[in-house]
């Protein structure tokens, strides 16, 4: 008789375990499309899909909720245009509903279109801390035809940067020299700091040899080089989660409480810039993500 019980009160607590994992995934995803770190219909094609997943189990209201700009009154509209009772689970859509749901998100959130034709100036930007300088780094060991653009800045040397190597460590008089003389491609002030920029003849070298070549560069200095240069391939690094991005900002903790809002704040504004792109890639693993990079330049095997 005991062990009847015991088997039930196993499962059960099994159960409440399985469910509280949902719960979280489910908040987990919530909060990527609010940041924009996942595609609304990347969530709904995995949720058609997969009837197991965590996105099929989100409710239809919480989906609509957790996209950006989307508040209770105008859930409520769509999910009555569309003809879904607001009970539903993503899962649980039939065809016409899925065809309905995914039409008005196209229109509403226009689906990442890659341009056609690639460059052989490829722009790597992203939000702060995804990993942007890993991933060039990466790139540069395993690409030694491709040419990684080296920055002027006025801030001073880390403990291991060469004059040269990481950047051309200047002076304030230094740098206001070579934007007057036009010689950077770009340049902004980055986080109201210091001022970096691209010194151009070596860029324009390095393509006139026929080689990639790689900016790893602040947004400001992107949204630039796509006026000056059109035809640059302007790439985006996303983060594999919105979550993985704030433990990569704040994890170690050290910021006072205002200053990891500010991170944050300064991170959403950041990721909403990605439709400005001509290319996304995750960098869920530095490897992968820069081979991603990589094969983007027309000069890359495909
Ligand atoms: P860090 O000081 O940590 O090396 O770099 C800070 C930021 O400056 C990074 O986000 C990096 O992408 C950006 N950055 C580095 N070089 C350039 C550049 O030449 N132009 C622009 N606009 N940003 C740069």
């Amino acid at each position: 008789m005991a062990e009847n019980r015991t088997v039930p009160d196993v499962d059960r607590a099994a159960a409440s375990r399985r469910a509280l994992e949902r719960r979280r995934a489910r908040a987990s995803l919530k909060r990527d499309l609010a940041m924009r770190v996942t595609a609304p219909q990347a969530v709904l094609r995995q949720a058609f899909e997969d009837a197991d997943s965590d996105a099929a189990t989100m409710r239809v209201t919480d989906f609509l909720m957790a996209l950006p700009a989307i508040g209770a009154g105008k859930r409520d509209r769509v999910l009555e245009d569309l003809g879904i009772s607001p009970v539903k689970r993503l899962g649980g859509l039939g065809v016409r509903q899925r065809a309905a749901l995914t039409a008005w998100l196209d229109e509403r959130f226009p689906p990442h279109r890659p341009r056609e034709g690639r460059s052989r100036l490829l722009v790597l930007a992203g939000p702060t801390a995804v990993g942007k300088g890993t991933v060039a780094a990466h790139i540069r060991e395993t690409n030694p035809d491709l040419h990684l653009s080296v920055s002027a800045t006025t801030r001073s040397p880390r403990p291991g940067e060469v004059d040269g190597v990481h950047y051309y460590f200047l002076d304030e008089a230094e740098f206001d020299r070579l934007i007057e003389e036009g010689q950077l491609l770009e340049y902004a002030t980055v986080h109201n700091k210091h001022r970096y920029g691209t010194p151009r003849g070596p860029v324009d070298e390095a393509l006139a040899q026929g080689k990639t070549v790689l900016l790893e560069i602040d947004l400001q200095g992107a949204r630039q080089v796509r006026e000056s240069e059109p035809s640059a391939s302007l790439v985006f690094l996303l983060p594999p989660t919105w979550d993985e991005l704030v433990n990569r900002l704040v994890g170690r903790g050290t910021e006072d409480s205002e200053e990891r809002a500010r991170r944050l704040r300064t991170a959403r504004t950041e990721l909403a810039a990605q439709s400005e792109f001509d290319y996304l890639v995750v960098n869920a693993d530095v490897a992968t993500a820069a081979r991603d990079v990589v094969e983007l330049s027309s000069g890359s095997a495909r």
